[in-house]
Formats: C-alpha cells, sequence, structure tokens
C-alpha cells in the first residue's frame, strides 16, 4: 500500500484545498461526490448513507454521492442548514482525457460556490420573496449598506450608520451578510437571521471598488448612476467581488444600483416588525401576518413588491399620492380590475428569468416565459388606457415597445419548449431552413429504418428479425440464436456481419446499415448544433433588452400591486386616508386586518373604534386602559398597521383616516419572553425602550403595550410613569400606552398633551361581556374584583376585596408638585398598609435559595433544574 495519492485523489485534495469553508460537490459521472470530513458532514444533514472508497494516508475515505439529476433538493438542504457548496465540474469529456493516457484524470473546476444569497434556481428560491445578499462596509468614519437579489437584479445601497444596521437589515431580510473579517457582526446577522460571510479586508477596498462596478456595468465612470461615498462604494464593491468570487466569472445581470435616502422611508426597527407581525406572524410563518392578510396579488413579481412597500412604507408625499390616485382609479373600475387581474395571473417572473439567462443557467423556458410576460404586458397596456393616471401611465409605457423581441421569440420557439437546451427540440418548424433540412434527414432515417427492417425480414425469411439500437453497439440487427446458423452461413453471412452473440440473441450489422447510422447520428448531432446556435443567438437577443424588459417586469408587479390594493379597498370597504406633511392621528372607525379577518371566519364581527392622537397641532398620547382581553393590544396595533398601509400607497381598514406622515414607527410588548437570546425578559424590554426614548422625533409614532409589566409592580409603575413623561416632554410624539397600571390614569390631570381612554366591558346577568369599544376616560376597577367573583372566589373573600378597594380608592389625587412626591402621591402607594409588627418566621430551604438568586444571570436549563431540585426537597 501506497501513501501517494491516485492522481484523481490529487486532483481532489487541490481543488478542496482551493475552496476552504465549502462543502465540494465533486462530478463523477452522474454523480456528485464527497469526501473525508465533507462526506462525513454532508451524510449527516442530509441522510444519506456514508461509504468508503480507496484509501489516502493508509485509512479509508470516507464518501457519500448525491444523483446529479436530483441535486438541487440536495443543495436546498445544505443551504438551509447553514453549508455552503462549491461544484466541481468535469470541465472536458472523459474520452479527450483517455487519449491523454491511461492515468489521466478528467479536468474539473469549480463553476460555482453557492451560497444562501447567490440563489437563482427557481426550485431553491421562495417566488413570492426577495433574496438579498446584503453588505456592510465601514470607512473611517462612514459606513453603508449594499444590497442586491442576483435572481431579480435589484442592487441598492445606502449610507448606514453601525446604530442603524440592525433595524435596515431587519427591514430587508436578507439570506446572507458579507462584512470584513474580525467585524463582529455575529449577533447582528444572527438576530435578523442572515448568514455571515466575513471577506478579507481587500474586498472592501473602495478604489478597487470602482474598478470593479465599472466592469460590472461595462462603464468608464459611476458619476452616471450617482455620487456615492466612499463606504457605499465598499460595500457595492465587496458585493462585486464576491459575486465574481461565486459565480466564477458568470456574472449575472446586476441593474444600475439606486441609492436610497436615508429618510426616503418610514423607519421600523426589528422589534417593531416582530410586534406587529408584518410579514412573519410571531409564531414564525407567514399565516397570521399583515402580509398574508392582505396580500391579493396574483404574480410573484407583485408579492415580492408587496412585501418591499410593506417592509419599508414611503416618506414621500407625492409618491404616497401618485400611488394612492392608481388604486382609487381601478377600485372605481371593478371591471377593468378584474380583466387586469385576469391577464397578470397569466404573466410568468420574467424577473428570474432573465437572471438564469444571464447566469448561464438558463433554459428555453425562460425565454418562454419573457415571450409570455412581455407579450401579456403589452395586452395589459392596452387594458390600461388612462393618461391621467401617472403611475399607471407609467407602467403602461414600460410594457409597450417590445414587439420585435415577441415576433422573434415567437417565431423561434415552439409553444412549450422543453426545460433544457441539451436534447433540442425547442425551435419552431419554419424558422431555420437549415434546421429543418437537417431534422427531416434525421426523422427519415428512423423511417428508413423501419422499411430496411421489413427488407431484411423478407431477404432472410427470419420473422422475429428486429433492427434495435444501444449506446454500445449503434444500430444492430437481432435475431433469435435458434436462427444463428442460418444467418451465419453463406448466402446472408456475406451480407450480416457477426457483432456479438449473447446468451439468447446473435447480433449483426450491414454496410448498408452503417452508412444510414452515420447519416443519421451526423443529422442528430447537426441539428442539436445548430439549435444551440440558436438558443445563443435568443439569449443575447433577450440579454440585448435587458433594461427594458426588467422595466417590463417592475411595470407589471407595479399594476399588480395597485389592484390587489384597489381589490382589498373595495372588496373589505377600506378607504383612502388623507397623507400629509402634519402631524394628525384621526381614524374614524379603524379595524384590525389581520384579526377582523379571523373573526370573519368565526362569524363574529370586529368593533371598529376612532382614534384621535393630535389635540390642535400638538400631539397627543393616548393612555389605555382596561382589563386583560378588552382588546387593548388589538387597537394598539391596529393604528400602527393603518399608518403603514397608508403610506405603503394603499387604502386602510377604517371609514376616514388622517394621517400627518410619520417618520418612525415603534412598537414594544412588555414582557415578552426572550430567553433564545439569552437576556432577560426585563432586560429585553428596558434596552428596546431606552432605543425609543433615545431615538423617536416629533413625527414618531409609538406603541406602548404594558411596559413594564416584566418586573415588581412599583418599578413597573414608575418605569411606565417616568417613560410616559419622558415621551410626553421630550420626544413630543404621538403615542399609544396600554397599562394595567391605573394608577397612571391620573397622569392625565397634569400632563396636558394625556388622555385616557379605556376598552368598555359590561355585566349582564352575571356575566362578563367585552364590548371591544374604546372610549375617553378611564376603566372601570370594579372589574376585577368581579371576575374574582366568577371565577369562583369564596363570596367572604369578594366583600373583603371590595372592601379594601374602596379604600384604595377613596384615596383622592391632591396633584403633586415635584416628581420626588410623585410616588407619594400614587393612591395606591399611599394606601399601602405599614408593615406589620410580628416576629419575622425563619425563612425556608426554598425561599433562602431563590432570594440568593440572580435570574438574570441564569439559563432557562439552569431554572428548570432548579425547580426540580426544590421540588424534589417538598
Ligand atoms: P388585551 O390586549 O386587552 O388583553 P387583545 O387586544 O389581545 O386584548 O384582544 C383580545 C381578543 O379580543 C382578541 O383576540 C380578539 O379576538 C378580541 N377583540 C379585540 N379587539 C376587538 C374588536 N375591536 N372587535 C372584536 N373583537 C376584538
Amino acid at each position: 500500500m501506497s501513501d501517494q495519492p491516485t492522481p484523481m485523489m490529487a486532483q481532489y485534495l487541490t481543488i478542496r484545498e482551493a475552496n476552504p469553508g465549502a462543502l465540494l460537490f465533486y462530478r463523477m459521472g452522474d454523480f456528485y461526490e464527497m469526501f473525508f470530513d465533507d462526506a462525513v458532514a454532508a451524510a449527516v444533514a442530509l441522510d444519506i448513507a456514508l461509504t468508503k472508497r480507496g484509501t489516502h494516508l493508509g485509512e479509508p475515505i470516507p464518501m457519500c454521492g448525491v444523483p446529479v439529476h436530483a441535486a438541487e433538493s440536495y443543495l436546498l438542504t445544505l443551504i438551509r442548514k447553514g453549508f455552503r457548496v462549491a461544484i466541481a465540474e468535469q470541465m472536458e469529456d472523459p474520452a479527450e482525457a483517455r487519449k491523454r493516457g491511461a492515468k489521466s484524470v478528467v479536468a474539473r473546476d469549480v463553476v460555482r460556490l453557492v451560497t444562501p444569497g447567490t440563489l437563482t434556481e427557481e426550485t431553491l428560491l421562495e417566488a413570492r420573496r426577495h433574496n438579498f445578499l446584503a453588505s456592510f462596509a465601514h470607512v473611517r468614519d462612514d459606513s453603508a449598506l449594499a444590497w442586491v437579489d442576483i435572481s431579480t437584479g435589484e442592487f441598492r445601497v445606502m449610507t448606514c450608520p453601525p446604530a442603524r444596521l440592525a433595524p435596515e437589515l431587519a427591514r430587508h431580510a436578507p439570506r446572507e451578510l458579507l462584512a470584513a473579517e474580525g467585524s463582529q457582526l455575529d449577533d447582528i446577522a444572527l438576530e435578523a437571521g442572515a448568514a455571515l460571510t466575513e471577506l478579507p479586508a481587500g474586498s472592501f477596498d473602495s478604489a478597487a471598488a470602482t474598478r470593479r462596478l465599472c466592469a460590472l456595468f461595462h462603464v468608464e465612470t459611476l458619476e452616471g448612476f450617482g455620487n456615492f461615498t466612499r463606504a457605499e462604494l465598499a460595500a457595492m464593491g465587496s458585493i462585486a467581488d464576491y459575486l465574481e468570487l461565486t459565480q466564477k466569472g458568470r456574472m449575472p445581470l446586476i441593474r444600475p444600483p439606486v441609492r436610497e435616502a436615508a429618510g426616503g422611508a418610514m423607519q421600523i426597527d426589528a422589534a417593531t416588525r416582530r410586534n406587529l407581525e408584518l410579514t412573519q406572524a410571531l409564531s414564525g410563518g407567514r399565516e397570521g401576518s399583515l402580509l398574508a392578510a392582505i396580500d391579493r396579488t396574483v404574480t410573484a413579481g407583485g408579492a415580492r413588491l408587496l412585501e418591499r412597500r410593506i417592509s419599508a412604507p414611503s416618506r414621500d408625499l407625492d409618491l404616497i399620492h401618485a400611488r394612492q390616485s392608481a388604486v382609487a382609479h381601478l377600485a372605481s373600475e371593478p371591471r377593468l380590475t378584474a380583466d387586469l387581474r385576469e391577464a397578470l395571473s397569466r404573466a410568468p417572473d420574467m424577473d428570474r428569468a432573465l437572471s438564469r439567462i444571464a447566469l448561464e443557467r438558463g433554459g428555453p423556458r425562460d425565454l418562454a416565459a419573457i415571450r409570455a410576460g412581455l407579450t401579456q404586458g403589452t395586452a395589459i397596456a392596452a387594458m390600461l388606457g388612462c393618461d391621467d393616471i401617472a403611475v399607471l401611465e407609467q407602467a403602461g409605457r414600460d410594457l409597450t415597445g417590445h414587439d420585435a423581441l415577441i415576433d422573434l421569440l415567437d417565431e423561434a420557439l415552439v409553444a412549450e419548449p422543453p426545460l433544457l437546451t441539451r436534447d433540442g427540440g425547442f425551435t419552431a418548424p419554419g424558422y431555420d431552413a437549415d434546421l429543418d433540412d437537417t431534422r427531416r434527414l434525421r426523422d427519415e432515417g428512423r423511417g428508413v429504418i423501419a422499411s430496411m427492417q421489413a427488407d431484411y425480414i423478407a431477404q432472410t425469411g427470419v420473422t422475429s428479425l428486429k433492427i434495435k439500437h444501444n449506446n454500445v453497439l449503434g444500430y444492430f440487427i437481432e435475431t433469435t440464436s435458434t436462427h444463428a446458423e442460418r444467418m451465419l452461413a453463406p448466402p446472408l453471412n456475406e451480407r450480416f456481419i457477426h457483432r456479438q452473440t449473447t446468451a439468447n440473441q446473435i447480433r449483426f450489422t450491414t454496410v448498408e446499415l452503417s452508412e444510414l447510422e452515420t447519416r443519421i447520428l451526423n443529422a442528430r448531432d447537426r441539428a442539436l448544433e445548430i439549435e444551440r446556435e440558436i438558443f445563443a443567438r435568443l439569449t443575447r437577443a433577450v440579454l440585448d433588452r435587458a433594461g427594458p424588459i426588467g422595466q417590463a417586469a417592475r411595470a407589471l408587479a407595479e399594476i399588480d400591486l395597485t389592484a390587489a390594493f384597489a381589490d382589498l379597498a373595495s372588496g373589505e370597504g377600506w378607504t383612502r386616508p388623507q397623507v400629509d406633511a402634519s402631524r394628525a392621528f384621526q381614524i374614524e372607525g379603524g379595524r384590525h386586518p389581520v384579526v377582523e379577518r379571523a373573526l370573519k371566519r368565526k362569524g363574529e364581527a370586529f368593533v371598529a373604534n376612532d382614534c384621535a392622537l393630535t389635540a390642535g397641532e400638538t400631539p397627543a398620547i393616548w393612555l389605555l386602559t382596561g382589563p386583560n382581553m378588552a382588546g387593548k393590544s388589538t387597537f394598539l396595533r391596529q393604528n400602527a398597521l393603518i399608518a403603514i398601509l397608508a403610506q405603503a400607497g394603499g387604502f386602510v381598514p377604517a371609514s376616514h383616516a388622517h394621517i400627518g406622515m410619520v417618520s418612525q414607527l415603534f412598537s414594544r410588548v412588555g414582557a415578552a419572553d426572550d430567553l433564545a437570546r439569552g437576556r432577560s425578559t426585563f432586560m429585553v424590554e428596558m434596552v428596546e425602550t431606552a432605543a425609543i426614548l433615545y431615538q423617536a422625533d416629533d413625527h414618531a409614532l409609538v406603541i406602548l403595550d404594558e411596559i413594564g409589566r416584566g418586573t415588581a409592580t412599583w418599578d413597573g409603575l414608575s418605569i411606565a410613569w417616568a417613560v410616559m413623561e419622558h415621551l410626553h416632554a421630550k420626544n413630543r410624539c404621538r403615542a399609544l400606552f396600554a397599562t394595567h397600571y391605573h394608577e397612571m390614569t391620573s397622569l392625565s390631570a397634569r400632563l396636558p398633551g394625556v388622555e385616557n381612554a379605556t376598552v368598555a366591558v359590561r355585566e349582564w346577568e352575571g356575566e362578563v361581556i367585552f364590548l371591544h369599544e374604546v372610549r375617553k376616560g378611564a376603566a372601570d376597577r370594579s372589574y376585577g374584583v368581579q371576575v374574582a367573583r366568577l371565577a369562583g372566589l369564596p363570596p367572604s373573600v369578594v366583600e373583603r376585596a371590595r372592601e379594601i378597594l374602596h379604600q384604595l380608592e377613596s384615596g383622592e389625587d391632591e396633584g403633586a408638585g415635584k416628581p420626588a412626591a410623585l410616588l407619594d402621591d400614587l393612591p395606591l402607594f399611599r394606601s399601602a398598609p405599614p408593615p406589620a409588627p410580628m416576629a419575622k418566621p425563619k425563612p425556608s430551604v426554598v425561599e433562602e435559595r431563590l432570594r440568593a438568586l440572580n435570574p438574570d444571570q441564569i439559563t432557562a436549563r439552569e431554572a428548570l433544574d432548579l425547580i426540580y431540585e426544590l421540588r424534589e426537597g417538598l
């Protein structure tokens, strides 16, 4: 046994070494094989068999493999599990390698590095979602974020201070984040659900970036695209560099970069997105999210656009108004809208077809998708016919002027082309005279074989004689061995040349048959070659018009989204909100789209509610009290969602809405458990609240639900109180504040901008009825005692509770002056009974253990262990 690796293993090891950090898919015939640690890891991840093949340094080599034809689904599993995969293909025909000598190995090379952010295959992508690759660059005091979707070509960049990185990542939800080595963005990437890929500092060099970007866009200078900062260039350049690295020179079709102004969109941070369940429900799926409730788009492009708009509602008044006008127009034309939606539903995803074509991963079906998309687009443009609605007029223009390309594709492609170019058969008859001739020859050959077989049967008298084909012999004549003697004797043996004898058959050929075979093979090869040329010509024609096709795709998405909003507005009775630069927030008859939908399914009605967060010109804060389950959270969230929908350009679930531009939206919920991140609930709550107090400007909308709940009552109340004062005096923004600390309702008397509101409940024949009606004023505090009675608490206890409650409530608030006196003013503090003078009992073991414990410093696991342990001792 020698330690020398085989030539193939030597090649494998070289390629392996050149591609660190990725699993290597090493092509061997019809399989991608993995060896060594790759094989061990992949076998577990894919749940496939691990075998061995040969030895290396005296040890057996672990191996596993996946068939090439099914490789995509395995790839998807690996990518989802956080792997990156380098694909090494055979770069030549094995016959050529054999010609070089018996020991020669087929040349192989990595043709692509598959990573979460660089997927393009239809099967690996979610059609209705973007697949963003983002990059964060830091150059001196400046930093920037760039993001690209290589499956649609969308490329954007913005200046982004490190503090804004997390919310921006939350907005785009990239699958992969690039950053310079040592940037320590692991936590931020994890939080955003993105795989972090660290690149050497050279990838972020801004001078090299300019060169790379000029090459990517085939321009001499980037000035035509705008003025970029060095950090922005570095972020974009690193993406160009990474694409070159992963796509191995086959560059995807990327649109020129668009620079996003920081103030262009409503700022919504990650916690707010989660709380409001904008694109994902708290349970993790799309179902139950705002997006799922309002998505009536019929194309994948439209769905992706909706997700973008909801994730980043605009702050550009003109744009919002233009989009609203388009929705209003289509809402007033239900017939037209229905026709448009029907036509749109037949338009394929041109963006993604185009990107596959550019990456040379496209097939005839992608060409057909472009043809169908443009054809539908032309029909849709003709249906629109409205000149005075800017958004639709622009879309109509982008959808026209593609006739030449449509004609070409119509003429060249059959109606239903095959998926792959490999076997040909996608070119329409009549398009290329040369191809038609060659195909005729090929097909006639097949006819000639049939008649040749009939001739031979007549000549030999062997009725079971057949002409067959296999990959080893090509065409051959076959008879059963019972006729062997006749065939092998004169005169037949002069014509029929013996080729092979098997158990039951003998096989022959003839000069005639070999000649015919050559002609057929030549014709087949020639036909395939002509079709390959035609495919190349057609893809060039498509790529020459990549820009206009991309615009047409966006126009379809825009029309789809507009029609979807219009359909939603008319179907659900939504209205056009008045959006302006003021700080108004007046909602009449507002509803929560997701809760309403859920109730409707159960046959229940949603109670609409008003909300007015402006007193004259000054913003106001509503302090909302009411028992659990009354509908406080629903009310808070519905108002935030209405603001989002309004600025996304849609109509809103309300009978009337006037919304002054919201610059930032914050939503926090007290006591949301966050054990996954290893911080205590209360800590998370406070960190998130601090972010609001620091950041919220006077156009912000803040929603706080039970803030302070995560700690002891008095602490919680004090914190909620102080937060409220800060919002009122410093941030001066519009806010909705739900609390179960009834003591806080006295704040409205002290702070001019604070109003009390409550969600009404009623007791009727001993039952509590939730009215879900929001009214001005404080909550009815006797309610808790009522519930206790309903729950079966002994009547004496209920009576005693009533007495205590009465006592507590009778302490009038005289209105104190200094903040220091504040706590004393709170009725509950003042009424707290003095500690009873009695001998302290000795604390139990359990109490002692608990007292010694700092809950913030133990993990959930340790807490559980402790509970078991304490229970043992009882
Ligand atoms: P709270 O925050 O006061 O505990 P929620 O907002 O969670 O209450 O609401 C509790 C339940 O009441 C919701 O799940 C919903 O089914 C119902 N509900 C809330 N608001 C309304 C409403 N306006 N109309 C009808 N049902 C509502």
